[in-house]
Parts: structure tokens; sequence; C-alpha cells
């Protein structure tokens, strides 16, 4: 007999509940194992501890109530319960908040521009112009670029 196929018998042989044959190869292969006689050896320690010990009758019902109220909690758990921490649901979020935050940026600066396109397309140099703003003051930046690209201030 193996290692392995004792191991798993030393708890029913604590219990008594190996059949004659069992036994007798269970022990004869614990003379020549100190391995597993030392595994017996706790497992025989650890169920005398508890068959010494004083033993209490549960109170009557007591199952049926941890039942009902494990079953009342799973009730009391929303549907959402299950999304709510999960990490792929807290990514989608993220996700969404990221599209609606770009898709909110196209549609106000769209209204920004809205009022100003003019009915022909803009070519490239009057996208870049800088008349889509507020007029330019001569001596700022701004004016200073107006009048390095030759765009016109139509106001
Ligand atoms: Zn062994």
């Amino acid at each position: 007999m193996k290692c392995s196929t004792v191991k798993p018998m030393i708890s029913r042989y604590v219990d008594q509940d190996l059949d004659p044959d069992e036994k007798k190869a269970f022990e004869l292969h614990l003379r020549e194992c100190p391995g597993c006689e030392e595994a017996l050896a706790g497992q025989m320690a650890v169920h005398h501890l508890f068959s010494s010990t004083e033993r209490f009758e549960a109170p009557y019902g007591l199952a049926t109530r941890v039942m009902a109220r494990i079953e009342e909690n799973e009730k009391r758990t929303p549907f959402w319960g299950f999304f709510t921490l999960q990490p792929t649901f807290l990514r989608a979020v993220e996700i969404a908040f990221a599209l609606m935050v770009v898709f909110i940026g196209m549609v106000s600066g769209n209204l920004l521009v809205a009022g100003r396109t003019p009915e022909r397309p803009l070519t490239v140099q009057e996208s870049f112009s800088l008349d889509l703003f507020q007029a330019t003051p001569p001596d700022s930046i701004g004016g200073v670029y107006v009048k390095l690209t030759g765009a016109s201030d139509e106001r």
C-alpha cells in the first residue's frame, strides 16, 4: 500500500470506519512508514481532544432559523448589487464617462462655431485663423498672428 492510499484512510481509521481487510493493510503500512504513523498520531490527538470535551445540544430549530436568515439576506440584496463593485462594471462606467465628455466637447465646440460658419467651407488658412474668436487687439500676440497669417478681421 502506498502513502497516497493510506493518508485519506487515516480519519476513517480514527473513526473505526475501515472494514477488516482495509484495517489490516493500513496497520501493516503503519509499521513500515514513520510518516503515516506520525500523521495518524496527529489525527488521534485531535480526535481525543474533541471526544473529551463536553457536548452541547444545539437549540431546537437552529438550523432552520440560520437558513431562513441566509435566505432573507439574499433577498435583501438589490438586483444591481452584483454590478456595483465589479471592476469590469467600473471600467465600463469610466469609458462611458470619457465618451460623454468627448461628445459634450464636440457639441459645445460646434455650437460655439455654428453662428460664425460661412456658407462656403473654410479654407485651411481660415480654419487656423483667430477670426473664430473675439476681435484681437493689434498689439496682442493674436493681433501679430493675424498680421502674419494675413487673415483679416471682418468686423
Ligand atoms: Zn506511508
